[in-house]
């Protein structure tokens, strides 16, 4: 069906006189709106006038997300030179896109052929979804938006993000650096519906640089919807306490880490477990590192390692050491020299320590069990979208889902990581 377009009109004054000229007749004037299309375009318009004639316009924009360099993008939209000019730029968001909820900051300048300039003040606008009408709750650094069901639905679905932010600093003392939004979006149809990227499988997405959560769930559905709330945002701690330029974490503990703040592991995920350490048929911790296989079952055996996995490191060494894991992970750290100085092993020792607390020998070098990849099944799929946008910089967007009923699914940044 073909989405309602919404249209929202912003209109800012902007700043109005031209710097070093103070004479109101030789400043130049301008005013500034955004118009957004959700999810698909972001217009920023500027009527702007002059003693003399306009001769260069310039938009510039940032957008407000975790990195260790702001850039600053910069346009320079067609217009015709005159004293008054007319001009705006929509940005594609279909290149490259922005979740509900983000924010850029944005700013003109302006010259004219006697010399002025004028650089308006940076404005923010946030790209929001206004095909709802939003409600929210914040309880510390959450808040959690919502638009269908009452306000307990929306209470427990908080409680449950305040749950895991809690149970993580128990366990792992890892904590949020910067406030989050959850987006709790109606069914998953509606989230999808929301994203520019997605699949038939997307039931969840963390945009990790954002710290932004956006989730389909449906009010009959609280019980799934509080375990992938807890599981997503485990996803935007994990990012906030190891984000560097140099790296990325373990998948295993990416997963690990999600699935241990969702609780108990499912018994479908338990049987798989138990069946897999009772044919010592385990997967290596090593073939967990890197992205998970796409084949259903292999897949589902990958999440249910990576928690066993955590558990084991949690349980032998303690909270202490798991924050010193994700601590060494922040500055940049290859997977084995980080396990190295804070257990004294690496991704092999690991794999032999876990599989001894199981009740398993160590594991034989030439025995290691390749994953098997499948063709996609529909019910569990991966995937890694990249676009490149030449006014925004390489922007990466990476997909990683698990489908359970009636669906999970998440797409997880993942970092490129150099060769080390
Ligand atoms: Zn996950």
């Amino acid at each position: 069906m073909k989405r309602l377009s919404v249209l929202i009109l912003v209109f800012l004054l902007c700043f109005t006189i031209a710097s070093s000229y103070s004479q109101a007749q030789e400043a130049i004037s301008a005013t500034c709106s955004t118009e957004a299309e959700f999810p698909t375009s972001l217009t920023f318009n500027l009527t702007a006038k002059s003693s003399a004639n306009i001769t260069r316009v310039i938009l510039n924009y940032k957008i407000d997300k975790i990195t260790t360099v702001t850039v600053i993008s910069e346009v320079e939209p067609d217009f015709d030179i005159g004293k008054a000019v007319d001009t705006s730029w929509t940005w594609d968001m279909r290149m490259s896109s922005l979740p509900p909820g983000a924010e850029v900051q944005y700013r003109w300048r302006i010259e004219d052929a006697s010399g002025h300039e004028l650089k308006t003040e940076w404005k923010t606008v946030r790209f929001d979804d206004e095909h709802y009408s939003w409600k929210s709750l914040t309880e510390d650094e959450i808040t959690l938006h919502w638009y269908k069901g009452d306000q307990s639905f929306a209470q427990e679905l908080l409680d449950a993000a305040i749950d895991t932010l809690e149970k993580l600093t128990q366990y792992t003392g890892a904590s949020l650096e910067k406030s989050v939004d959850i987006y709790i979006y109606a069914s998953t149809s509606a989230l999808r519906d929301a994203l520019v990227y997605s699949q038939d499988w997307t039931g969840g997405v963390a945009f990790t640089e954002y710290g932004i959560l956006a989730i389909g769930i449906e009010t009959s559905n609280l019980t799934w919807g509080k375990r992938v709330t807890a599981h997503e945002l485990t996803h935007l701690v994990t990012y906030q306490m190891t984000y560097n330029p140099y790296g990325d974490i373990p998948n295993w503990l990416n997963e690990g880490l999600s699935m241990y703040a969702e609780g108990e592991l499912e018994m479908s995920f338990r049987l798989l477990l138990n069946e897999a350490i009772s044919k010592d048929s385990l997967i290596s911790v090593q073939s967990l590192s890197s992205s998970f296989p796409s084949d259903a079952n292999e897949a589902r055996l990958s999440y249910a390692q990576s928690y066993s996995i955590v558990e084991f490191l949690i349980d032998e060494y303690g909270r202490e050491k798991m924050l010193n894991l994700l601590n060494v992970f922040k500055y940049g750290s290859t997977y084995d020299d980080a396990l190295l100085t804070v257990y004294g092993f690496d991704t092999n020792g690991l794999d032999d320590a876990w599989r001894l607390s199981l009740g398993l020998e160590p594991r034989e070098t030439s025995a290691t069990p390749v994953p098997a990849t499948t063709p996609k099944t529909g019910f569990l799929e991966c995937n890694v979208i990249s676009t490149k946008s030449s006014n925004s910089g390489l922007l990466w967007v990476g997909g990683l889902g698990i489908l359970l009923l009636p669906a999970i699914g998440e797409m997880v940044r993942l970092k490129r990581r150099g060769k080390k």
